[in-house]
């Protein structure tokens, strides 16, 4: 057995400073019991749509199994400008503002070590995403959490931004749709945004890996495309979410070129290239994964329904969510905290979900149920969640 200590005090302070991701804990406990239904993971329940699948295999068969360049396949950063071009009206950046990475992970990972320096404020609107606040951290800058309220829907205000803007503010990261809450920011709130960003004269990283994935009248907006944002905006997306694809670990970024070019050093560095299989197969999911990404759309729609008058008539408030695939349910009412809210209910009654405060300080009271998951599962988990309110709670 190695001695613990003596290699953790080597290990770098940054690391050190920084805690494991809140999910992983109760996946941990879930994995040691029989019968859990999980309402924990951010993964779509859909196998990657056949004509992708197809196409990867059918790359291979073609000999493609080389590195690409480090940008990403040309015919694929096309794919992405047109993409964005016709859904959110994103017009000026062309494929050299492109940068194909592993997944928005890594987009998000490079974007910040891009930009921020040592004391770098980064304003960060939670709940939000595990990562961004370690990223922000990893690359030697400071996250500043800026708390949004369900009285908003858990949109952030412009006035909170103002209230936590300093001089070393240096950049702003949303993301909308939104993980854990669900919730979309309407064009008049974020203009209202992009102009806080204008006064200020911050980058903006807009992580906009649901951008396809909302329901109802309300359709995304992106970031990048409101008027005159497109130069200050890093746009992250990828296709873990909208097409199933989060083992192929492939997403991207698009940003001005000097931005692009930061990004792009860090990559070829640390990376090299996208798996070009997963490159391929992007491609495939650009020209012809649409009928089968609304169907999914449909599917996760339905359940989004159904999830949330479930919780409503358990007592257990929620407000609509309107795009990704997560609930955010109030739990104030139980005198539980989220931690031992999700704690208890996994081991008494096995239901897996997150306790909101995994997602930063003011999502305790909350915890984020995905409905990525079958119609029936959820339906028993409503279910093993009403016997734990009666026999715990009330
Ligand atoms: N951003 C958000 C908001 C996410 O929820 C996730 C995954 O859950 C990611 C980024 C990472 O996605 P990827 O699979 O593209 O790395």
């Amino acid at each position: 057995m190695s001695d613990m200590k003596k290699w953790e005090e080597r290990l770098s302070p940054a690391v050190c400073s920084i805690a494991p991701s809140g999910i992983r804990k109760f996946f941990d406990i879930a994995a040691t019991m029989d019968d859990v239904i999980s309402l924990g993971v951010g993964e779509p329940d859909f196998v990657t749509p056949w004509t992708i699948r197809e196409s990867c295999v059918y790359g291979l068969e073609q000999g493609y199994t080389s590195y690409t360049s480090n940008k990403g396949l040309l015919e694929l950063r096309e794919e992405i400008i047109r993409h964005h071009a016709e859904v959110d009206g994103l017009v000026g950046p062309t494929p050299d503002d492109v940068l194909v990475t592993v997944g928005v992970s890594e987009a998000l990972d490079i974007a910040m070590r891009s930009i921020l320096g040592p004391g770098d404020e980064i304003l960060i609107p939670e709940p939000c995403y595990v990562s961004y606040g370690a990223c922000a951290t990893l690359a030697g800058g400071v996250p500043v959490a800026v708390p949004s309220r369900i009285e908003n829907e858990f949109r952030v205000t412009v006035e909170d931004l103002e209230a936590h803007v300093t001089d070393k503010t240096k950049a702003l990261l949303i993301g909308y749709p939104n993980n854990p809450t669900g919730a979309i920011m309407p064009r008049a709130q974020l203009q209202q945004i992009a102009d806080f960003a204008e006064r200020h004269d911050l980058i903006v990283i807009s992580d906009e890996i649901y951008g396809d994935l909302t329901y109802g009248s309300e359709p995304h907006v992106s970031f990048a495309a409101l008027p005159g944002m497109a130069e200050r905006t890093i746009l992250l997306n990828g296709f873990s979410k909208a097409y199933a694809m989060t083992g192929w670990r492939i997403g991207y970024a698009i940003a001005n070129p000097a931005i692009i070019a930061a990004m792009t050093k860090i990559h070829q560095y640390t990376i090299l290239c996208a798996p070009i299989t997963a490159q391929v197969a992007a491609i495939e999911a650009l020209r012809r994964g649409e009928k089968y990404r609304l169907k999914m759309l449909a599917e996760y729609d339905r359940r989004r329904k159904f999830i949330y008058d479930g919780f409503n008539k358990l007592g257990l408030p929620a407000f609509e969510p309107k795009g990704a695939f997560y609930i955010f349910p109030d739990i104030r009412s139980t005198g539980l905290s989220s931690n031992d809210f999700a704690e208890k209910l996994l081991t008494s009654e096995h239901v897996a979900l997150v306790p909101g405060t995994a997602f930063g300080s003011c999502g305790e009271g909350y915890i984020r149920c995905s409905y990525a998951t079958s119609l029936d599962q959820i339906a028993e988990a409503l279910n093993r969640i009403e016997n734990f309110l009666k026999n715990h709670v009330r």
